[in-house]
């Protein structure tokens, strides 16, 4: 199964994973800090984890070790 696991103690809440991200509004929710919705909408481009400042996004693809 995929998964985007965001480091909470990096994560500054800039919002630009959800702004870059074409399925945000299903996939990010981004508060104090950025949170996943839903996986099922991704199609693994990766620019979230690209864009995000404190690279604190890592997408683990299915069979990937965490
Ligand atoms: S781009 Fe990175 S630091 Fe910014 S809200 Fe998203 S996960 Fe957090
Ligand atoms: S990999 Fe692409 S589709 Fe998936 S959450 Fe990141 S930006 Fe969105």
């Amino acid at each position: 199964m995929l998964r985007i696991l965001v480091d909470e103690d990096k994560c500054i809440a800039c919002g630009k994973c959800e702004e870059i991200c074409p399925k945000a509004a299903k996939i990010w929710k981004v508060t104090d800090v950025a949170r996943i919705l839903d996986l099922r909408y991704c199609h693994v481009c990766t620019i979230c984890a690209m864009v995000c400042p404190t690279n604190c996004i890592r997408i683990v693809r299915p069979g990937e070790e965490v």
